[in-house]
């Protein structure tokens, strides 16, 4: 499985109130983002205080610390790491004293020029606390004394490269920031005249937020006891990630004015139009696969089940850091339902794979469980090249669709047959321009790099 590096969830309100249920809830809705570490920086308008663990939010927050004072505003951050270690020091916000004042910065994305753009920072004196990318940001406002951070800010945006979702606090404001490219995606909500910005729009709705709209690639909006005000930094040049509608984003999100959940629904249709295949039923690999293999059916007419349970008291495999202990989550956590597909020819569909090793074991749970036959379907292209904008993919070698032809993917799998969605298809099912995504892992046309 591939990975997203973070999801991002603020709050700025004029009233001053505990801020730490509302962060805590909006952040749970996020966690599907990272589930390596968890942080919420607040400020009550004169100092700002930090809370950061490892782990989910239930075991990285807790209310004892935030929850006693009367905040101002709150950003807050669920971390995979891409960029450094999967340590507390890495854990975000990451917040810092310089002579603008006290800022903390909470980061969704990667910068593809941060190793260069460090060693200038490290060259000229700067010392890291931090294995991050989003350090750099905080040593480049250091650098422009005697601004005003809204003033400084499109100067140091200007010298990175990449996917940068931004939440930066002050003591009196918040600010959220998209990069030129609109890589990760980023919104604007409201409840009862509290402002609100969060990656995903699911994090509105458990608490009953409005979405307003989303953050435009290239704009900052400060929000500050002034009211909200809009500033371009950069000129546009949209190439929003696919794969969030893919597999990234929950599926009760909206992006770009879509239904996440009905646009899986439309990459499965596409595909039973494009990759039929004669079958008895469809299953999918829950639960990422199971709004495409519904499309799948809808489509085919092939009855749709559930073939095989997930446990759902384990953490999700991908988030395990070694080979060792993946292989051992897929057993612990999915169970076939042998009376769904005994003797069975069997369509599974997934959104993608990775490396094969999952997709390996789930066909040989199948044929255990008395599949007749198995048909791999993927409401995704084959993933050729790796990902530089914050999603966590192995490098080329171990992209099994890099060097491996679908029918080769077959026969590692020990399927019948394994076919894939086109990029026309998954583009069309996603309803988006083509020349406003970015579909660099598929076809290696990188839109920016360093
Ligand atoms: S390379 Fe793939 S995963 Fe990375 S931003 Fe582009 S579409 Fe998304």
């Amino acid at each position: 499985m591939l990975k997203d590096k973070c999801g991002l969830f603020g709050i700025y309100t004029q009233k001053k109130e505990d801020l730490f249920h509302l962060m805590y809830l909006g952040l749970s809705a996020l966690q599907h983002r990272g589930q390596e570490s968890a942080g919420i920086a607040a400020t009550d308008g004169s100092a700002m205080y930090l809370q950061k663990g490892v782990g989910l939010v239930s075991e990285a927050l807790h209310e004892n610390k935030i929850g006693k004072r009367k905040e101002l505003a709150a950003i807050g951050h669920v971390r995979y790491s891409t960029y450094g270690a999967s340590v507390l020091d890495n854990a975000q916000p990451l917040a810092a004293r310089y002579s603008g004042g006290v800022i903390a910065v909470a980061h969704n994305g990667n910068i593809v020029n941060a190793n260069n753009l460090r060693e200038k920072l490290e060259y000229s004196g700067s010392i890291f606390q931090s294995a991050t990318d989003t350090e750099i940001i905080i040593h480049l406002l250091a650098r422009l004394p005697g601004k005003k951070i809204e003033e400084a800010l499109p100067s140091v945006l200007k010298e990175l490269k990449g996917a940068y979702s931004l939440l930066i606090l002050t003591n009196k404001k918040l600010i959220a920031i998209r990069d030129p490219w609109g890589f990760r995606p980023l919104a604007i909500g409201e409840l009862n005249d509290r402002f609100l910005v969060a990656s995903e729009s699911c994090a509105f709705d458990i608490i009953g937020a409005r979405f307003i709209r989303e953050i435009e690639p290239g704009e900052m909006v400060i929000i500050s006891e002034n009211g909200e005000k809009s500033i371009k930094f950069a000129r546009q040049d949209e190439h929003f990630c696919i794969f969030e509608f893919v597999y990234f984003a929950r599926p009760d999100s909206r992006l770009y004015r879509r239904d996440v959940y009905k646009v899986r629904k439309a990459l499965g249709e596409e595909l039973a139009k494009e990759k039929p295949v004669e079958a008895d039923v469809v299953i999918p690999v829950p639960d990422s696969g199971t709004p495409a293999a519904l499309g799948y059916a809808h489509k085919s007419g092939i009855p749709f089940d559930f073939g095989i349970m997930r446990n759902r008291y384990v953490g999700r495999t991908f988030i395990q850091p070694t080979q060792f202990t993946r292989s051992l989550g897929v057993r612990i956590k999915l169970n076939p339902l042998p009376d769904i597909m005994n003797d069975k020819r069997v369509i599974i569909v997934d959104d993608s794979i990775v490396r094969g090793t999952t997709s390996r074991m789930i066909v040989k749970m199948l044929r255990d469980a008395g599949a007749k036959e198995v048909h791999f379907r993927i409401s995704s292209p084959p993933i050729k090249f790796p990902c530089f904008y914050g999603i966590d993919t192995p490098n080329r070698e171990k992209l099994i669709a890099s060097s491996s032809s679908p029918n080769d993917i077959a026969k590692f799998l020990g399927a019948n047959s394994v076919e894939y969605l086109s990029i026309e298809g998954m583009v069309k099912a996603i309803g988006l321009p083509k020349d406003r995504v970015c579909l660099a892992c598929f076809n290696g046309k990188y839109p920016i790099l360093e």
